[in-house]
């Protein structure tokens, strides 16, 4: 390690929270597909800073209309309006079919705006502040109180208690455990159409449309966190597109900036309950990552991204396949577009530092699963890169 690196690396140790065990590398610039770190190291990006940097690094007119709006007004607050937020509004709610957005500053915000549409929803119709929210096992929504109240994943809530009340969790893709658990108190239903973190588990066509079917039955707000799998990720604009499944409140944000930090929460107009006084934010909406987000919806049209994702997601799925077929230590393949995983029988950690040592950055999604979420606009060539590299440091 070269004393500039150490050096950086200790000085982070000494200040930063210990909330995170960091790879021992420190990044600096990325070009395209590609990053650099602090040696000039490269790395094919196979993570795009976790599903966030859909369109790589220096996209053409992204960084120009970042750079443009920063020398205009970076920040207004929400007291009046803005030209970027109005444009962006206009796109995200045209591009995820809902009809009203409020903009976050994170998806972890999103789905706390998300959470408290589902219960105004329903207070607004009854008076009573008791509802219910049923989640999923395995979900991830954030860290906050109330995202990791609907997070199912006792490991990460356990020291936090008490989380937010009537929150209830069901099994993914498993109709009959929803149903058990619905009363007349239920306000919404929250879950990721593919789950990310939880592993790379798309949702299944039938449970998700049985779902919008017991939602319209019983009046409760079904919640889609796009999150993750929105944005083309899928090969779609949103994943619940692929299953013609809309939801009543949508999350989204991770690629809606392309690294700007700006999320959103999308609402039908029959699920707008949240009115004024009901929620805020300073920064949320700010023309910066709104003039961001609005150029990325542009492109994303223009350049036909989605059909791209279609493309090499594909060749990445074919890859990954044969892959499996070659190798026994691989015990599944799961996955659409470009949010693939590989599950191995055990912990894919020493293959990650191996591959990253090797020169292509994955990550893992629980223990045993290598996620593949790259840049939305890697070609072919750069599949085949990183599986010759994967290939060679996977056991036998
Ligand atoms: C990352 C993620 C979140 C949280 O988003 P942050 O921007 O980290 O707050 C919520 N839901 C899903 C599905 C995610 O992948």
């Amino acid at each position: 390690m070269s004393e500039d690196k150490k050096g950086l690396i200790d000085r982070a140790e000494q200040v930063l929270l210990h909330t995170y065990n960091r790879y021992q590398i420190v990044l600096d610039h990325g070009e395209g597909v590609y990053l650099y770190d602090s040696e000039g190291k490269k790395y094919l990006d196979f993570y795009a800073g976790i599903a966030v940097y859909a369109l790589g690094y220096n996209y053409p007119g992204l960084n120009e209309t970042v750079k443009a709006q920063v020398d205009k007004l970076v920040h207004t607050s929400n007291y009046y309006y803005n030209r970027p937020a109005i444009e962006a509004a206009e796109k995200l709610t045209k591009a995820a079919g809902m009809d009203r957005v409020f903009f976050t500053n994170s998806g972890t915000e999103a789905i706390e705006g998300a959470i408290k549409t589902a219960r105004k929803y329903a207070y607004n119709k009854d008076g009573k502040t008791d509802h219910e929210i049923i989640a999923m096992d395995h979900s991830f929504h954030g860290r906050s109180m109330g995202a990791l109240s609907v997070t199912g994943n006792p490991h990460y809530q356990e020291a936090f208690k008490p989380l937010i009340g009537g929150v209830k969790f069901a099994r993914f893709n498993d109709i009959e455990s929803v149903k058990a658990l619905i009363t007349d108190k239920t306000c919404g239903i929250i879950l990721e159409p593919v789950q990310g973190e939880g592993g790379i588990y798309p949702a299944e066509e039938g449970f998700l449309k049985e779902l919008r079917a017991i939602c319209d039955e019983r009046d409760i707000l079904l919640i889609f966190d796009e999150v993750q799998c929105g944005m083309g990720r899928t090969g779609t604009m949103f994943a619940c597109q692929r299953y013609g499944v809309e939801p009543d409140v949508m999350a989204v944000a991770k690629a809606l900036g392309c690294g700007l930090p700006v999320g959103a929460f999308l609402c039908k107009e029959k699920a707008a309950a949240l009115v004024a006084g009901d929620h805020g934010s300073t920064y949320g909406g700010n023309p910066l990552v709104c003039a961001a987000a609005g150029k990325i919806l542009d492109i994303f049209e223009q350049d036909h991204i989605c059909d791209h994702v279609n493309e090499v997601g594909a060749y990445l799925y074919e890859k990954l396949e044969e892959l499996k077929a070659r190798h026994d230590s691989v015990t599944d393949h799961r996955g659409v577009g470009l949010m693939q995983g590989l599950e191995f029988a055990e912990p894919v950690g020493g293959i990650i530092q191996k591959a990253m040592d090797e020169g292509v950055i994955l990550i893992s999604a629980g223990t045993n699963t290598i996620r593949f979420l790259p840049p939305l606009i890697i070609e072919k060539r750069h599949v085949d890169e990183m599986i010759g590299i994967l290939e060679k440091c996977i056991g036998k």
